[in-house]
């Protein structure tokens, strides 16, 4: 007889504390968000699906500001949505041009270099944000080149590029423009049509507020013809935009489609009710909001001692970079009590910046006014 090996200790329930999320990502789900996963599963080819879906493709393509047709959400995290801009768009012996201020543009570097282009890496300081001079003279002494990779909202240090000089630039010199928007997108303007970014890639958990695991991408009609010059297949199956597009359409609406893998029906549903939080605050308000709020938290956070590592011209306000007010030693120690003591989470700093820095973020449902004071209350308490 065949028989499974015994359970010496049943697995109990698990049951998450309730934390304030204030660090790099996930942020707070909305209540509503939490609320539509728990909505029956429907079938993801059921006609009322479907129409989900079509639904959802609207309001991914009012928070990018765009009209691009191939506009969709990837099953998959931020890190997933990445890879599709990169594995689709860079073919073997590619020129890319990459931007280096941060954790993320490294990960790009990784992403052609897996895609057997040749990146050229442009590198700035951590906390500064890309230059466009520097840029100009990399592709003025790259003429081969055929794309431009930059991160808008560098998470690792809270530095924000001007993204549309970028892209501005990338069209002067007939490049594509690669865009990280992860953290970007909702908490400051992203405005993909009016920009010219061509590949632009976010993720549900950051400003977004929806649960983590799907990645809203957008690729314009020029990246689309881009794909389409291809010489050899994308060497991602699952992350295939040919093979995707069949799934998700063609852009039109009630256009057909057929199965590619089971899209991950109820994580959609929260994205669409996400998406519809972001639609009915309205873009110009939820930026605003995470603005005053950032606003709120510096002055708090100044008067604690502490201060920003960006300068304030490019200071991103979901995500606040900050060195510990001098003679603070135990940042870990600090953060652990956050975390017990008050159930707030806030981020440390990666690379050079671990154990120098704080990230505390203010993203989506995290950024309101009583959140801000809970935070500056909980670190008072405890550097006090
Ligand atoms: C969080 C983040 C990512 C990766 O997203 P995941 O959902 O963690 O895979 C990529 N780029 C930036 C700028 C990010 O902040």
């Amino acid at each position: 007889m065949i028989s499974p090996k015994p359970v010496t200790t049943p697995a109990p329930a698990f049951a998450p504390p309730q934390r304030k999320l204030m660090g790099p990502g996930p942020s707070d789900i909305y209540p509503e968000v939490l609320a539509a996963l728990s909505r029956p599963t429907v079938g993801h080819l059921d006609p009322e699906f479907v129409r989900m879906m079509d639904e959802l493709r609207v309001l991914t393509q009012y928070a990018f500001q765009t009209d691009n047709r191939l506009t969709m959400v990837v099953s998959a995290p931020g890190s997933a949505g990445m890879e599709t801009c990169f594995v689709n768009l860079v073919e073997a012996g590619d020129q890319v041009i990459v931007c280096r201020n941060g954790v993320f543009g490294g990960r790009m570097v990784e992403n052609v270099e897996r895609c057997g282009g040749i990146p050229i890496v442009v590198d700035f300081p951590w906390g500064s944000p890309v230059d466009p001079n520097k840029v100009e003279d990399a592709l003025k002494s790259h003429p081969e080149a055929r794309i431009l990779a930059f991160v808008h909202a560098e998470t690792s240090t809270g530095a924000r590029s001007d993204a549309q000089t970028l892209c501005a630039l990338a069209q002067q010199y007939n490049c594509l423009t690669i865009v990280d928007a992860v953290t970007s997108l909702a908490g400051v303007p992203v405005l993909v049509d009016e920009w010219g970014i061509d590949a632009i890639y976010s993720g549900s958990q950051k400003c977004l507020s929806c649960v983590p695991g799907l990645s809203p991408v957008s690729l314009s009609e020029r990246a689309v013809a881009r794909i389409q010059q291809r010489k050899n297949k994308v060497q991602s199956w699952f992350l295939d935009l040919s093979l995707v597009m069949q799934y998700w359409g063609d852009g039109l609406v009630g256009s057909k489609r057929s199965y590619h893998h089971t899209a991950p029906v109820n994580t959609l549903y929260a994205m669409h009710e996400a998406l519809r939080i972001l639609q009915t605050e309205g873009l110009e308000n939820s930026w605003n909001r995470h603005q005053r709020c950032h606003e709120r938290l510096r002055d708090g956070l100044e008067a604690l001692g502490f201060r920003y590592l960006v300068d304030i011209e490019y200071r991103l306000p979901q995500l606040n970079a900050v060195f510990l007010p001098a003679g603070v030693t135990d940042e870990a120690n600090l953060r652990r009590r956050l975390l017990d003591e008050f159930n707030l989470e806030v981020g440390s700093g990666l690379g050079d910046l671990s154990g120098k820095i704080w990230r505390i973020g203010l993203m989506g449902y995290s950024a309101r006014p009583e959140n801000v004071d809970f935070c500056l209350d909980a670190i008072g308490s405890v550097l006090s």
